[in-house]
């Protein structure tokens, strides 16, 4: 979509400090980070949000993006301590970027229940 940033951090069009990619999905460190280790996971293709992928590719699609989200975690030496996924949706969600996104959360005890 020609006015979403995450498609054009995706396609290479506006910086980002990529951590990991594949021809599927992106990851890269939020621009203000809520904990130590904050990264956004994006799908290169534009879905708005989870409760848009729908369809025959949505279940392939989400499970890639999440299996995509862990292993980076792996990678950032997230797995002993733990971390947390989070997607928001939807305005009561705190969404505010409407292409879909898992943040991870790492480096420090996350409160419950979140804000
Ligand atoms: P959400 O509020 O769940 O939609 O999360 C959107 C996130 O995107 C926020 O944590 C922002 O800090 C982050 N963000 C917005 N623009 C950028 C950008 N250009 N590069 C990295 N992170 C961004």
């Amino acid at each position: 979509m020609s006015d979403c940033v995450f498609c054009k951090i995706a396609d290479g069009s506006i910086p980002a400090d990529i951590v990991a990619q594949n021809d599927h999905a992106v990851a890269f460190r939020d621009l203000d980070p809520k904990a130590p280790v904050h990264v956004l996971v994006i799908p290169t293709q534009h879905v708005a949000s989870v409760r848009d992928a729908s369809g025959p590719d949505a279940d392939r699609l989400l499970g890639a993006l999440f299996q995509f989200a862990a292993g980076v975690a792996t990678d950032l030496g997230l797995d002993e301590r733990g971390y947390r996924l989070v997607t928001n949706t939807g305005p009561d969600g705190g969404q505010s970027v409407f292409h879909l996104h898992i943040h991870v959360l790492g480096g420090r005890l996350m409160a419950w229940p979140p804000g």
